[in-house]
């Protein structure tokens, strides 16, 4: 194939891709789509016990072995951008732009396939499920079969930047993420009787004031951070005081010494107010990605990557969403990467677009980067 007609298929793949978009865990057709443009393109796949997603592999075979990563999934929102090949199923969406990872990294694929004989060494394609759902790089990880890699590569769509941009950033890129459930147990009576009871309510208000001070007092000002509480349920009817209070929320850090110390007041105010009103809180923790960290190392070749590729180079803007490419990061060496992909509202939101216009630059970006990798590693 040419690289015209790669790119050509890449920006059709990428519009099937996007009208059917498919969930965490549940990416088949997905898979099966991407599995039969590898197959077409000779591109051999690994043998991986992975139910969605895949690993396929370009190049002789040997080390080193470099990654080009792509997440694969969708979400739950019901897309209103009224694109020609908007999503065909209601409720899901590709709001995030996996879909124009997987269509860049592909593209990069095929272009790499016509390169193979000159390759040193491996390059990876990994097709990773359920980045939203924690887990996915995870699943992939746990096969092992990317236990001989030594530097992986990875890119998000950003719709803060116009197409053509480029954005890195060393240290803090994306934020760990933690979800946080508290129980605040009391004790339930007459709405008109509060002091035969011990009321749950007044703990749950504190605290959500209190939790405030954590980010404001507690986390040095040169660091960023955040504790939201999102979501809160008690009571059942306006003259009854409830038993408990229960609530979520999420906290957001770059820096795994703060996650350390936000957690421990999360909790001690939690449980320190429920205390002192004479209840009782319990804390429970789900654990998401550490923070996104990018290294000197890496970034400096990419930036020299993407210049040569024709896009302007931004020093990337920190995002507190979470990406679960920091787990790669433990134990590989890695970049991550901003791409612009237009200008449009912000991922997740039902009128999230890419412009397709940004898959060949990104593509070539991907290919140069794996290739120059390579070569250094050597
Ligand atoms: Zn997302
Ligand atoms: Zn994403």
């Amino acid at each position: 194939m040419t690289e015209q007609e790669i790119m050509d298929y890449a920006r059709a793949e990428f519009e099937w891709l996007h009208a059917h978009p498919e969930l965490a865990y549940e990416e088949f057709e997905t898979t099966a789509r991407l599995r039969a443009a590898f197959g077409h393109a000779d591109i051999r796949i690994l043998d991986v016990p992975l139910q969605t997603g895949l690993v396929a592999a370009i190049g002789t075979g040997a080390k080193p072995i470099v990654a080009l990563r792509t997440d694969i999934d969708a979400l739950p929102v019901h897309e209103e951008t009224r694109l020609p090949y908007a999503s065909q199923y209601d409720g899901k969406m590709h709001a995030c732009g996996h879909d124009f990872h997987m269509a860049s990294v592909l593209a990069a694929a095929l272009l790499l396939k016509e390169r193979e004989a000159n390759l040193i060494g491996t390059v990876y394609i990994v097709c990773q499920p359920a980045e939203e759902a924690p887990g996915g790089a995870r699943t992939v990880l746990d096969t092992g079969v990317l236990a001989e890699v030594t530097a992986i590569f990875g890119i998000h769509a950003r719709p803060i930047y116009s197409v053509g941009t480029f954005g890195v950033c060393t240290g803090g890129m994306m934020a760990s993420v933690d979800k946080f459930e508290i129980i605040f147990h009391g004790t339930g009576t007459h709405a008109a009787q509060p002091d035969r009871g011990c009321d749950p309510i007044v703990m749950a208000a504190q605290f959500v004031t209190a939790a405030q001070s954590i980010v404001a007092r507690n986390v040095s000002p040169l660091r960023p951070g955040v504790v939201s509480v999102t979501h809160i349920n008690a009571g059942t009817t306006w003259n009854v005081l409830p038993e408990r209070a229960w609530m979520e929320g999420t906290i957001r850090l770059f820096d795994a010494d703060d996650r350390t110390l936000v957690k421990g007041r999360v909790e001690a105010l939690a449980k320190g107010i429920a205390a002192g009103f004479g209840g009782r809180a319990e804390v429970s923790w789900t654990a998401g990605p550490p923070a996104v960290v990018n290294t000197e190392r890496w970034n400096a070749l990419a930036r020299d990557a993407a210049a040569q590729e024709g896009f302007a180079v931004v020093d990337a803007v920190p995002w507190m969403a979470g990406e679960d490419f920091a787990y790669y990061q433990e134990s590989m060496e890695s970049c991550f990467a901003f791409i612009g992909t237009g200008l449009a509202p912000e991922n997740h939101h039902p009128k999230f677009m890419v412009d397709p216009a940004a898959i060949p630059q990104t593509a070539r970006y991907l290919v140069r980067m794996a290739e120059e990798v390579l070569k250094r590693l050597k």
